[in-house]
Formats: C-alpha cells, structure tokens, sequence
C-alpha cells in the first residue's frame, strides 16, 4: 500500500478514514500516493477556519499579511526541488512545464507580496472619492457617499483543477490571504499530491496563523454544504461542474459568493496585412506551437483555434506542421524529450474522444500519431504528440464549441475582418484572444473588437516579439477568467484581484469622518 496523505484541517494534519484514491505517475502507470477525506469533521474544520484563521488575519494589516506571503515564498524556495520531483511523477511534466506551474505559483505569491506593501498599514480599502450628497452651507459640513472595501468574515473555499496543482493554489491564495480570508483549498484529485504537500510544508514552517490555510484532498462530498453567507468559492474547472456549484443551495439560497473559471476555446488571430514572411506569421506560428507543446495543451488558456486569413491557411498549416514534426515527446524523465504526458489515463480518452469529435468536421494537417514517443510503452504511458486540424468548411460548428483538453488545435480560415471576428464571437466567450499584425492602428481596433468576448486579449506586434509574456501566461497583473462559456469570473489582475474576497460597503457619513478615513489608508 502506499502512504495515505494527510489532510490539513482545523489547524492540524488529519487522515481520512477510507482506502483512499491512488494517485498514479501517468508515464509509468504505478501507484504513488493515496488521498482520501472520508470521515473528516467538515463542520468543525470550517468553523475553525471561519473563527481562528479568519480572526488572526483580520488582526493584521496588509503590510503585515504581505509578509506572510513573504514567508510563504521562502518557505516554497526551500522546497523547489521536491516540488520538481512531485510534478515529474505525478503530471509526467517536463521541467519547463512544471516550473509554469510551481515557479509561476511562487511569483504570483511575491507579486501580491510586494503588492500588498504598498498598501500599508491599513485593515480595509478606500474605493473611490467621496460623492457629496447634501450640503449645510452655513456650518460649512457636507454629507457624503463614500464606499469602503473590508474583509469578508468567512472563509474561501478554492476548488481546483488538476492541470495547476501549485499556481492554481497561489493564484487564488495569494489574494485571498492578502485580503485577510483564511483558504481551505480542494485540489483536483488526479494531482492533488503537489498541492497538499506545499500546503503541508507552509503549515508546517508555522509561517501563518493557525487555520489560515487548509487542504482537503479526495472527494468534494459535503464542501459545498458547508458554505455560509459570508464565505466565497472560487471553483476553476469544467463547464458541467461548474453548472453543479453554481446551482447549489449555498449560492442559490445563501448568496454565498462565488467565481467560476470555466473552459474556454480560445483564439489566435493573424491579421489580414501579414504575409507568410512577416514577423507577425512567425510569431504566430512559434506560439500556436508553443501553446500545443507547453504542458501538453493542458491549459485552460491554451490556443485552441487558430485564425488565419484564406491565402495563408495552406503556408500556416505546412509552418506549423514542421515545427511540430520536431517535437520530442515522451518521457520527461528523458532529457531530449520537450513534451511529456497529460495526466491521466482518462484525460488520455477524453482527448482522444474528442479528437475524434473534432475530426468529423474537420481535416488533420498534422497527425500526431505518426511521431514515435521517446521512452515510453504507450499500453501504460498518457503521452501523445500534437494533432493540428484545420476547419475549411465554414459550416464547422464543433471547433467553435469543443475545448479538447490536451495538444489539439485547429487551424480556420477567414474571408475579412468581419468574418474573423464574428467566427471568433461563436466561442461565446474566452479566457484570452492573441492577435498577430505588424499594422499597430488595424491591432488596437481588432483589441477593441474582440474585448467584448474576452477577458484578455494579448496583441503581439513586431516591437514586442521578444518580450511579451506569451499568449498562454497568465500573470498576476493582468485580469485572469473571461465572459460567457469561459465561467463569467475575474481573478488576479493586481489591485482588483483582492475584491472578491473583500466586501463593498457604502458609509454616508460627514465629510470629516470620510477624510479621517482617507488619511488613514
Ligand atoms: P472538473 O472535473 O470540473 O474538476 C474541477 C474540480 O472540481 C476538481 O477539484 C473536482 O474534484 C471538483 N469537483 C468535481 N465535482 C464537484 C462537485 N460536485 N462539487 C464540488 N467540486 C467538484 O475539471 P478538471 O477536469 O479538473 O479540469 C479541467 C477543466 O478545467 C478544463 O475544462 C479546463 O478548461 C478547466 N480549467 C479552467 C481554468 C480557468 O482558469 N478558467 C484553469 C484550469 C482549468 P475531483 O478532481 O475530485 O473530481
């Protein structure tokens, strides 16, 4: 048997009392680590949250809370290395993929770090000028409207999903934590390993106060319930999950707020001045590639349908090909190999499922089954080359609804603007649009077009080839969730990202008590 992992509860380590759920290297096929949560006194667990954590945090201000986050960071670097060997077993990632992940988490944390610094020695955010609302000329007073921001008193309930198992923690975390709200996070089980053995050793060190962070790992059964009027959850996961949480009594009937980050069919777009030697076309070409090969497609961010105008679908398609053609995939544990395994057996299927799916409507102009797998047995390994479709027939509906969750990405042609942009509102919503044009007026316009349906979109013009932070990175500066399909959420985005977790308060007040507010912050 292998060793059952702990949960971190109500300030202390506990097991659940089942079997457990094994956890299994996806490249090799055996068994690693258990989980389970079976028995745990949720209710409990969550008051203590509520009432300790959330307590001790609420005591500090967010300079002092910045300096948790601080700790955090130090106490993450100390353990780098057993946060590589946790990735490479368990998500079969190469080393570049797993440090999107684990160092991605880690600057995430110091960027609310530093961001929390220049907040102060302040307990609530001022939001806006004052409004005056009636005024005593005689005494010289004024009655004013000014909005305040305070933590909520509850808890926040993070559920993840398995693609992200350290920055899909920290994201959340970093700004839950800096607002003053105590997280318990329930990753996805498949690679829950990475998230409960970071949260263990923050734990552990003692760096935050008792109850501030727990993880509960194994079934979701009874999280939801637990959820009180001011507590949050911030769900990151699958369209028909989130419908689950979203229906739920805890939202439907106690209002408890909540932040859905969905999948989502997001877009690369070549505008129609670029030709098949302009920067634009290559900056396209090594993105859309890189985003196939970085971390197997696995990310909710990734580029899944590729725009390109009608003249240079068939260069786009022999460009990209090539460059795929040359990618090692295998085992990550072998040096050559620049892409390794999706995470499961079953994400296997469900990629291959939806390959299928997709090819009804579509041609493949890279099979990725034809590339021999470095150091694998494919009967036991989840690892599969890059597959790029194309959609010729403007009648193709699937490519515009079906987010295959793994290296798969279909190239679209388009007639014109217009049509471009209307064949990119079918996905109804995405997480992140990158645009590719060396025509600076005829980008921004396409930014602003598209703006609507996305919540980011990334523009790479010739000037910022070699600097830009990549179609698929999401960083904390920068809104992260989308509209529509994408779950309608809005995460990080520095300043902003602290909102969520605060409550928004209107005081009508004298305008003396406003401005010794305002002084203070
Ligand atoms: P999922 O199956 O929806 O699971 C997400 C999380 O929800 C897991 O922790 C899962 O636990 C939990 N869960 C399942 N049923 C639940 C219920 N009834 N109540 C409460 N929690 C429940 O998604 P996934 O397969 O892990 O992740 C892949 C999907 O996530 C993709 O579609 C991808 O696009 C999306 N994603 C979106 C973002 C974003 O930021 N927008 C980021 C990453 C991924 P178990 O693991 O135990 O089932």
């Amino acid at each position: 048997m292998t060793e059952l992992l702990s949960n971190y509860l109500g300030g202390t380590s506990v097991i659940g009392s089942g079997a457990g759920t094994p956890l299994f290297d996806p490249v090799l096929g055996n068994e690693l680590v258990r989980v389970d949560a079976t028995g745990l006194d949720l209710a409990t667990g969550f008051d203590f949250a509520r009432s300790q954590g959330g307590q001790a945090l609420r005591a500090t201000t967010y300079r002092e809370r910045a300096a948790m986050l601080g700790a955090i960071v130090k106490v993450l670097q100390a353990n780098r290395d057993a946060y590589y060997d946790i990735a490479i077993q368990n998500s079969g990632t190469v080393k570049n993929d797993s440090a999107v992940d684990i160092d991605g988490g880690i600057y995430t944390l110091g960027y609310y770090a530093k961001l929390g610094e220049s907040l102060g020695d302040q307990t609530y955010l001022i939001d806006d000028e004052a409004a005056t609302l009636g005024r005593d000329k005689e005494k010289g007073v004024a009655f004013v409207s000014q909005h305040i921001l305070t933590p909520t008193h509850g808890v926040a309930l993070l559920i993840n999903a398995f693609n992200f198992p350290s920055w899909g923690l920290w994201e959340k975390a970093a700004p839950a934590l800096l607002s003053g709200v105590p997280v318990i996070v329930k990753p996805g089980t498949s690679t829950a390993w990475l998230t409960q053995r970071m949260v263990r050793d923050v734990v552990e060190a003692g760096v935050l106060p008792a109850g501030t962070l727990s993880v509960i790992c194994g079934s979701s059964a009874g999280l939801m319930d637990q959820l009180k009027p001011f507590d949050v959850v911030s769900f990151t996961g699958s369209a028909d999950t989130a419908k689950v949480i979203r229906s739920h009594p805890a939202v439907t009937e106690r209002s408890v707020r909540v932040n859905i980050e969905a999948d989502s069919v997001n877009s690369a777009w070549l505008l129609p001045d670029a030709n098949a030697n302009s920067d634009s076309f290559k900056s396209l070409v090594r993105e859309v590639v890189n985003e196939m090969r970085v971390k197997s497609g696995q990310k909710c961010t990734a580029i899944r349908r590729v725009f390109v105008p009608e003249a240079l679908y068939s260069l786009a398609s022999e460009a990209i090909s090539a460059k795929l053609a040359t990618i090692a995939v295998g085992n990550p544990r072998n040096e050559s190999v620049k892409m390794g395994s999706l995470v499961s057996r079953a994400q296997l299927h469900a990629v291959q499922q939806g390959l299928a799916h997709l090819k009804t409507q579509a041609e493949t102009l890279f099979d990725g089954s034809t590339l021999s797998l470095v150091d694998v047995d494919p009967a036991v390994a989840s690892v599969m080359a890059p597959t790029l479709l194309g959609a010729r027939d403007p009648n193709s509906d699937l490519v515009h609804s079906t987010e295959v969750f793994g290296p798969v990405a279909t190239l679209i042609p388009y007639k014109d603007l217009a049509h471009a942009k209307a064949l990119i509102a079918r996905g109804e919503g995405s997480l992140v649009a990158s645009i590719y044009s060396g025509d600076s007026n005829m980008a921004s316009q396409a930014a602003l077009d598209i703006a609507f349906a996305h919540g980011r979109v990334h523009v790479i013009t010739p000037d910022v080839a070699q600097i830009h932070t990549g179609h698929g990175n999401v960083m904390p500066q920068t809104l992260h969730g989308g509209p529509g399909r994408a779950g309608g959420g809005e995460e990080l985005g520095g300043k902003r990202g602290l909102a969520f977790y605060h409550r928004r308060s209107g005081l009508q007040v004298t305008q003396s008590i406003a401005n010794t507010m305002k002084v203070s912050t």
